[in-house]
């Protein structure tokens, strides 16, 4: 069992309160993985003031200096790689193939920011009058809070402190209460790559508590959260009200169109992997699917005969496909969706129930479960989820299946199934979400292009990279004119 504590200005320390709180395994509730500090407002202040007082130092680094400590972190996660892989499935339950990839995003993710430290760039354009020059240059925003969930513990966090750090932001981390383990890892990494004192400061704690007072604390100048929309849409409010600069990365209805010209092999894999990878629980998961009427039969059957085929367990047995939901609560929302969909008419055709078998016995299971028969307006055609739930939907033609997917609130991630390029073009206009897939599954984003979604889905762009991703969210613009003419020159008028 690990101890968790804050990390404050460079410093491992409990709460001021000195309460705590468990880490629990979800696949093992017998399994206490770590006991961790429960911070109150006294130290997310402290954390703040350090972020604050480090800040002075940091924004002056030489962007590329810090983006060598971004390299060397990398190159620490690369080294234990499979030991933090091995901690986060014990933490959160996602199988470990798919931990190791979270880890490989983290260490993507860092690589590619120290990179950045060498291409923060502006512009330098024309002057509209002679013997003067215009230039932009990027600027660290200042106090960064960065409030991450539980479903990716490594590669959200490091998808968003890596660009705050690389831009010359200063941070006060609050990562989700049920992966304070793999959070603690990350800093610490950092902290041994050489981030000096108060550059990263962790506050673990609950999301009312400690999250919700660094979300409205006055010392902070920018947020970034991933998490839920209710929660993501109140906190983007306050910080619009202070008038914060705020990033909000928040829930999904994400589907999959398979047309009736699909490789149905193909597509019945990746309904299987973006409805059930991570037990259904990521924010991209495939949640419906809406099928063309000429192949629904087909792909129905062969789509739940896969999923009847996955197998429940611990996601450190390599024979385990599906791992646990992350609690009890989840566990029993879930299975209250079950309940609706079955009083909403739909059928379900396969799964659905609570595993209590074998290595499934102490931990929150429920058998892969699909629905067919859901018609577009039904409650788990428009609701998250957050489970391993997919309903499958009868689409007449293309315009049909397009115009399904995108009647919902959300609008985070989207995928085609088509040999035909025209219909392929068709939906990669006309789908209305943040990211689309052609032949390939709603999950598998890349760090080197920017991640977020449309409508309740997203308030900002702002993770991962690429142009228009998080360097954009953590840096702010000064424009400077520099006139060496000697004299007064007056823009738009000496013309
Ligand atoms: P959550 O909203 O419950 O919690 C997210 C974070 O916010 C946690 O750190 C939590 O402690 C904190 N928090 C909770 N209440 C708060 C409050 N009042 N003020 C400030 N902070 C608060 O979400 P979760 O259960 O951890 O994660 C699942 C959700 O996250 C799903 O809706 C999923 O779709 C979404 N998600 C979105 C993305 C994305 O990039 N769009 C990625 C992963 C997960």
């Amino acid at each position: 069992m690990l101890i968790v504590n804050n990390f404050i200005g460079g410093e491992w320390t409990g709460s001021s309160s000195g309460a705590t709180f468990e880490s629990i395994n979800p696949a093992d509730t017998s399994d206490v993985v770590a006991v961790v500090s429960r911070s109150v407002r006294e130290d997310v202040d402290n954390a703040v003031e350090a972020a604050k007082g480090a800040f002075r130092r940091w924004r002056l680094t030489p962007a590329p200096r810090r983006g060598e400590i971004l390299f060397r972190a990398a190159e620490l996660l690369a080294k234990r790689k499979k030991e933090l892989a091995e901690l986060m499935t014990r933490e959160m339950g996602k199988v470990l193939t798919e931990a190791l990839g979270d880890v490989q995003e983290a260490i993507d993710m860092s690589y590619f920011m120290a990179g950045e430290g060498r291409r923060l760039s502006g512009e330098t354009v024309p002057s509209e009058l002679p013997d003067k020059d215009c230039k932009s240059v990027r600027l660290p925003i200042g106090v960064c809070a960065l409030i991450t969930p539980w479903n990716f513990p490594m590669a959200i966090p490091a998808w968003k402190i890596m660009p705050a750090l690389v831009s010359g932001n200063t941070v006060v981390f609050k990562p989700s209460s049920y992966t304070a383990a793999c959070a603690a890892q990350l800093v610490e990494i950092l902290q041994k790559a050489g981030l000096p004192a108060g550059v990263l400061n962790l506050v673990n704690g609950s999301g009312e508590e400690a999250g919700g007072y660094l979300a409205a604390h006055d010392g902070i100048d920018g947020l970034s959260f991933t998490g839920s929309t209710a929660i993501g849409l109140a906190i983007a409010k306050g910080c619009a009200e202070k008038g914060k600069k705020v990033s909000c990365e928040m829930g999904g209805k994400n589907a999959i169109i398979v047309m009736d010209d699909a490789d149905l092999d193909l597509a019945v894999e990746g309904a299987v992997w973006g409805g059930f990878g991570t037990s259904g629980q990521r924010c991209t998961s495939s949640s419906r699917v809406v099928v063309h009427q000429a192949v629904y039969d087909r792909f129905l059957k062969m789509f739940s005969d896969a999923a009847s085929r996955l197998r429940l367990g611990n996601g450190l047995d390599e024979k385990t496909d599906v791992g646990p939901l992350i609690n009890e609560a989840q566990m029993k929302k879930v299975l209250n969706y079950i309940e609706i969909g079955k009083g909403e008419g739909a059928t379900l055709l396969t799964g659905g129930g609570v595993c209590r078998e074998g290595s499934c016995a102490k931990g929150y299971f429920i058998e892969p479960a699909i629905f067919a028969g859901v018609t577009p307006g039904m409650r788990i055609a428009q609701e998250e989820i957050f489970g391993p739930v997919v309903s499958v939907i009868k689409a007449r033609d293309l315009e049909d299946a397009v115009r399904t997917v995108n009647n919902t609130a959300y609008g985070l991630s989207s995928a085609i199934y088509t040999r035909d390029v025209n219909k392929s073009a068709y939906a990669e206009r006309e789908l209305d979400t943040g990211i689309v897939y052609i032949n390939a599954s709603t999950i598998g984003a890349e760090i080197q292009m920017p991640f977020g979604g449309t409508k309740r889905s997203g308030y900002g762009h702002e993770e991962a990279g690429g142009r228009g991703g998080a360097l954009d969210m953590f840096t702010k613009w000064k424009v400077i004119y520099r006139d060496f003419s000697g004299k007064l020159q007056k823009a738009q008028i000496d013309r």
